[in-house]
């Protein structure tokens, strides 16, 4: 699976110029700390010790990732949740989609076969999902989500099992910028990453919001 990443990497990007700017001044300020130094100038030190302190950490955070954002349509959701709960047992499929100024938007489904498949659990088949994996590499796309549906009903009955939570750790540590969301029979969805730091922008009118990841759709079906 990083392999596959690897590959879509691409060329590194170029410079960004206020890291440029901040580590030129990074430079001079040690030198500075350095002339300060020999001169034993206390005070001059403690300056120019405070200054590159300052510009260390503006720099540690220009280079943090920013969190992942997503949108995705209310519309798409419903889609889901219609394939998700068409019959009684839990369904499971990768969904992609185009990226656009860092906003991740899924809104293709991507399925594949499931080694088993019951009312209370789904497990994919391993060599089917890696082609559909390898599929999405070939045609330049990654995999931004993962969708599947849990057997009860209400906001909580959509919490991550401890299955849902290392899936989801084991794409993210492969390099894959994919949110996961859990469907419940009456039409709520909750998003989850191993950390919360992410923002889901749910497109479309009547989506009830349930705090920062979570959502009940519109018209779900006769569930509701
Ligand atoms: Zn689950």
């Amino acid at each position: 699976m990083t392999a596959i990443v690897r590959a879509t990497a691409g060329a590194a990007p170029p410079p960004h110029p206020l890291r440029q700017h901040l580590e030129h001044r990074q430079q001079r300020l040690l030198d500075r700390l350095g002339r300060a130094a020999r001169l034993r100038a206390r005070s001059a030190m403690s300056r120019a010790h405070r200054d590159l302190c300052e510009v260390t950490e503006c720099l540690r955070l220009l280079e943090a990732p920013a969190p992942p954002r997503y949108a995705v349509s209310a519309l798409f959701l419903v889609e889901c949740f219609h394939e998700l709960t068409k019959d009684e047992d839990e369904q499971l499929f990768f969904v992609t989609g185009p990226e656009s100024g860092g906003v991740l938007v899924p809104c293709v489904r991507v399925a594949f076969a499931h080694e088993h498949r019951s009312a209370v659990g789904v497990t994919g088949d391993t060599a089917d999902s890696h082609r559909a994996l390898i599929n999405l590499e070939v045609a330049g796309h990654r995999l931004l989500a993962h969708c599947h549906s849990h057997p009860s009903q209400g906001l909580s009955s959509t919490t991550p099992s401890g299955t849902d939570q290392g899936f989801q750790r084991r794409l993210e540590g492969a390099g894959y910028p994919a949110v996961g969301a859990i469907f419940s029979r009456d039409g709520f969805v909750r998003f989850f990453r191993s950390n919360a730091d992410f923002t889901v922008e749910v497109f479309g009118a009547g989506v009830e919001r349930h705090g920062p990841h979570a959502v009940r759709l519109p018209f779900a079906g006769a569930a509701r």
